[in-house]
C-alpha cells in the first residue's frame, strides 16, 4: 500500500475516543473510533461525552491528589472556574469554564482531562492501523461510532474512504438522525451499517431522546432502497419502562420487514456502565435507580425479535 494513501483533505474532526480490540461491533477484532457530537440526548445514553459538539473538561475525583497537596489547577485557571469547596475538595464551576484545557495540562494525576481532540482522517486511520496484523487475521477493521458519527458527515466520509483505501473493513454505528445526503455519501465506503431504531412512536421518541424519529425511519427506508446489498444490523436498546415489551419489539421487527429487504435485528439490554461519566462531566444521570432488564425478559424479547 502506498504511503500516501493516508493522505486526506486535511479536514479535521473531533474524536473523543479510539478504543482497541472490540469484538462486538462488526466482524473480527475492531478498533472503535468515537466522533463527538449528537443531536439526540437519550435518557439512557452511555456515552454522554459524545453528546456535546465541543471539547469538554472531565474531572475524576478518585484520581485527584487533593488541594492540600496539589492545587495546580486552581493556580492556573484564569477564570476562577476551579475552586476548593466547603469540604476542601476541588470543584469545577462549570458555568465559568471555557474549556481552555489549561488545568488538564498541569494536572499531574490526570484527574482533569479534556474529552475531544482534533484529528485528521489520516491520523485516525493511522492510529487504527497500529493493530493492522490483528485485523488481517481476524477479518476485523474500523468501526465508526459516537455520539452520532454522521453529525460530522464530511469528516466521517474522509475516515471511511481512507480506511477503505488502506484495505480495512469498515462499519458504522448510527442513530440514523442525520441528513440523508450524509448516509448517501458514506454508503459506498461502508461494509456493515449498525442502525438504531429505538421505537416507532414519534412522540414517545421525542420525549425520551429530545427529537422525533421521522427522519430516522425515513433514512432507514432510503438506505435499504439505495444500498440493497449493504449488510445491515438494526439495533434496539432495550430500556425499562420505554420499549421493553414484546409488542414494541414486534412492531419494530414488522417495520424492518416492510422495508422489503432482510436485515439482522439485535437487542441491546440497557446497562449503567456510563453512569460515572455523567459525574465526571458535571451532568445529571437521569436513569438513577433503574436496573438492566433481566435475563428472562431479554429471552422473551429476543424470541420476539428473531421469530
Ligand atoms: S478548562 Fe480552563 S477555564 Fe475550565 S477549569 Fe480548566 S483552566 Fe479553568
Ligand atoms: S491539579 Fe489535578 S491532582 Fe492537583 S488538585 Fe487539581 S485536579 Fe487534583
Amino acid at each position: 500500500m502506498a504511503a500516501n494513501s493516508h493522505r486526506d483533505s486535511g479536514r479535521k474532526g473531533l474524536v473523543f475516543n479510539i478504543q482497541k480490540f472490540s469484538l462486538h461491533d462488526g466482524a473480527g477484532i475492531r478498533t472503535l473510533v468515537f466522533l463527538k457530537g449528537c443531536p439526540l440526548a437519550c435518557r439512557w445514553c452511555s456515552n454522554p461525552e459524545g453528546q456535546s459538539f465541543s471539547p469538554e473538561l472531565a474531572y475524576n475525583i478518585e484520581k485527584c491528589i487533593g488541594p492540600s497537596e496539589c492545587d495546580r489547577c486552581i493556580g492556573v485557571c484564569g477564570r476562577n472556574a476551579v475552586i476548593r469547596d466547603e469540604n476542601g475538595r476541588i470543584r469545577i464551576e462549570r458555568e465559568l469554564c471555557d474549556h481552555c484545557g489549561e488545568c488538564a495540562d498541569v494536572c499531574p494525576s490526570r484527574a482533569l482531562e479534556m474529552v475531544g481532540r482534533c484529528m485528521t482522517a489520516g491520523e485516525v486511520v493511522k492510529a487504527v492501523e497500529e493493530d493492522g496484523g490483528f485485523y488481517v487475521r481476524s477479518g476485523g477493521g474500523l468501526t465508526l461510532s459516537g455520539g452520532e458519527p454522521l453529525s460530522q458527515a464530511e469528516f466521517a466520509c474522509d475516515i471511511l474512504k481512507t480506511a477503505k483505501r488502506r484495505g480495512l473493513n469498515t462499519a458504522v454505528e448510527t442513530s440514523g438522525i442525520c441528513a440523508w445526503e450524509a448516509i448517501e455519501a458514506i454508503g459506498p465506503h461502508v461494509d456493515h451499517m449498525f442502525f438504531d431504531i429505538k421505537c416507532l412512536d414519534p412522540l414517545k421518541h421525542k420525549q425520551a431522546t429530545g427529537l422525533s424519529n421521522e427522519v430516522i425511519l425515513e433514512n432507514y427506508q432510503r438506505l435499504r432502497t439505495h444500498f440493497p446489498l449493504m449488510t445491515i444490523t438494526v439495533r434496539t436498546p432495550v430500556i425499562p419502562g420505554f420499549n421493553d415489551s414484546v409488542g414494541e419489539i414486534e412492531s419494530i421487527k414488522q417495520f424492518i420487514k416492510r422495508s422489503g429487504l432482510p436485515a439482522n435485528y439485535e437487542l441491546l439490554p440497557y446497562h449503567r456502565f456510563g453512569e460515572s461519566k455523567y459525574h465526571k462531566l458535571g451532568l445529571t444521570y437521569k436513569m438513577h435507580g433503574i436496573g438492566s432488564p433481566g435475563d428472562a425478559k431479554m429471552k422473551r424479547l429476543n424470541k420476539a425479535a428473531t421469530s
